[in-house]
């Protein structure tokens, strides 16, 4: 059996290089960036104001107050979107709005609400302001050539905010994997079916393909796979044609009806490893067949749900380019004790709260769904130990 982190490894090891493809900005939400990118133009582009107000050569307002004003002339106005091609001369002012280009000769901006119109030609400034006040200048947010965003990225809405500033039209990012979601298990049935006696709704395609879709990945849900080795061998067989990854649960345990690692042998497909010395998911399977690969989960909704994050949610990540594969994890402190008397290390479902606080789940079988549901993190408990009320711990936390 192998430990989580030397199976995770042999599965990075064996995955193809990240390919590129180009895709709108539009479209780049959330998507892996493949190359660095730096940009073609200074942020702000040109000096503009800050305000709505009125542009000014600071060194004359020295001496504004409400009580002693200083009067100026009006130039004119620019408004955002102008060229702004005026200069203002001594004694003189500009009516600038947010966003309005700055005169040439103004070194600062007055607020509106420091001002008075006295005439439609004369404003009476109430405030003294330092010179560069309430002015962007050119090129101190980004400067043409700075690194915006490294290769292995994901590009989240500030990202996607940045590269449309600096007039990024498209970008080259990590394509994504088609993941085809297979559920073998002759009790499974679709919604909307009745149930006869010893039958269930399946579950673990809808819960995989909102990891999937999570991590990147383009999830496609096949037909249901009931336990006979011909059903599973041409079902794997259409996963593979249509898709990178084959993510089966169910059916790799140690029983008779269990096919899918013999289905996938048969059709030529090499086993790399069963087995990983976790809990829940022991019986997990990585498979590699040309160049598609394998992932065999347990068919226990939790198991399935728990080896997918550990095992294959990284991998989707990579496929990608992505730098960052594991989940993300937080500090907590644990409300409760967490137990684990068995000999493998548990990832017990956790709720952690906005201060930090670390509840069980609830019912840590790994057939329960509404732990599940309830839970936001996993936390590791090595094997035959307990960890205490007010230990702090690591969460991996996933939503
Ligand atoms: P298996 O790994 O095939 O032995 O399945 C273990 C347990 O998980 C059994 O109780 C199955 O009925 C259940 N199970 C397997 N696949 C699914 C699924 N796709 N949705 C819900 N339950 C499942
Ligand atoms: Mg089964």
């Amino acid at each position: 059996m192998l430990e989580l982190e030397v199976a995770l490894q042999q599965i990075l090891a064996a995955l193809p290089a990240p390919v590129g493809e180009t895709v709108a900005l539009s479209d780049a939400f959330e998507r892996v960036l493949a190359g660095p990118l730096t940009s073609a133009v200074d942020l702000p582009p040109f000096n503009n104001s800050a305000m709505d107000g009125y542009a000014v050569r600071a060194a004359e307002v020295t001496t504004a107050t409400p009580a002693a004003p200083v009067r100026l002339s009006l130039r004119g106005r620019i408004a955002a979107g102008e060229s702004g091609d005026l200069e203002i001369s001594p004694g003189e002012c500009v009516r600038l709005f947010t966003g309005s280009p700055l005169p040439r000769g103004a070194d600062a901006v007055v607020m509106q609400e420091d001002t008075r119109l006295e005439a439609a030609d004369r404003v009476l400034v109430c405030d003294a302001v330092e010179p560069g006040e309430s002015v962007r200048r050119r090129g101190t947010d980004v400067r043409r050539g700075d690194l915006l965003a490294e290769a292995g990225e994901v590009l989240n809405a500030g990202k996607v905010g940045l590269l449309a500033a600096t007039g990024v039209e498209s970008v080259s990012v990590g394509r994504r994997p088609r993941v085809a979601l297979l559920a073998t298990g002759s009790e499974l049935r679709e919604a909307g079916q009745p149930l006869a006696a010893g039958q269930i709704y399946e579950s673990n395609r809808l819960t995989l393909a909102a990891l999937v879709r999570r991590a990147g990945g383009l999830p496609k849900l096949m037909p249901l796979v009931p336990d006979d080795p011909e059903a599973t061998r041409s079902a794997l067989q259409s996963a593979f044609a249509e898709c990178d990854i084959a993510l089966t649960s169910g059916g790799v345990s140690v029983g008779e009806m269990d096919f899918v690692k013999a289905a996938f042998e048969e059709l030529g497909g090499q086993l790399q490893f069963w087995k990983v010395a976790i809990r829940p998911g022991k019986p997990f399977v990585f498979g590699r067949w040309h160049d598609k690969f394998l992932f065999g989960l347990p068919g226990n909704p939790v198991s399935a749900f728990v080896t997918f994050l550990l095992l294959a949610r990284p991998v989707l990540r990579r496929w990608q380019g992505a730098k960052e594969l594991a989940l993300p994890s937080i500090p907590g402190v644990l409300a409760e004790s967490l137990a684990n008397p068995g000999d493998r290390r548990h990832f017990m479902r956790v709720r952690v709260d906005d201060a930090g606080q670390v509840f069980s789940a609830g019912a840590q079988a790994s057939h329960a769904l509404r732990s599940l549901a309830a839970a936001n993190g996993l936390v590791e408990v090595p094997p035959h130990s307990t960890l205490a009320a007010g230990t702090t711990v690591t969460v991996r936390h996933w939503d």
